[in-house]
């Protein structure tokens, strides 16, 4: 029984490593989210009289559009590590949100900031398209 339970459970090496790993993952991200927002804030220097719903004509080809894409797929990889992180800290880490079972650690590694194993996502995957 004991072994079980070491196998489903991470390692403390492991667990900090991801949580390191998760901690970078979200600066990096957070650091993209501060660029994509330095780009707003330029062209409404550039266009000082420019209002919220004046940038979008100034800035070419809907690129406010796809920055706005941007900054919201951004903001879902933060939120996804602070959820894994939480998960960390409660020790829900590494357990599959779907069906509980335990995810690979070869699968955190790849992606720390997963909260569903590979079957699972794949389902979520073929049910959204
Ligand atoms: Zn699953």
């Amino acid at each position: 029984m004991e072994e079980k339970a070491a196998r489903v459970k991470l390692g403390e090496i492991e667990r900090k490593n991801l949580r390191r790993r998760l901690l970078r993952e979200r600066r990096k991200f957070e650091k993209q989210l501060e660029q994509t927002d330095e780009r707003s804030i330029e062209v409404l220097k550039a266009n000082p009289v420019a209002t919220s719903s004046h940038i979008a004509d100034c800035i070419d080809n809907g690129e406010e559009e796809v920055m706005e894409k941007r900054r919201g797929t951004l903001q879902k990889c933060i939120d996804k590590c602070n959820q894994a992180l939480r998960r960390i800290a409660e020790g829900t880490y590494g357990i599959c949100c779907e069906c509980g079972d335990p995810i690979p650690i070869g699968r955190l590694e790849a992606v720390p900031q997963t909260t569903l194993c590979v079957p699972c996502k794949n389902e979520k995957n073929s049910s959204i398209r």
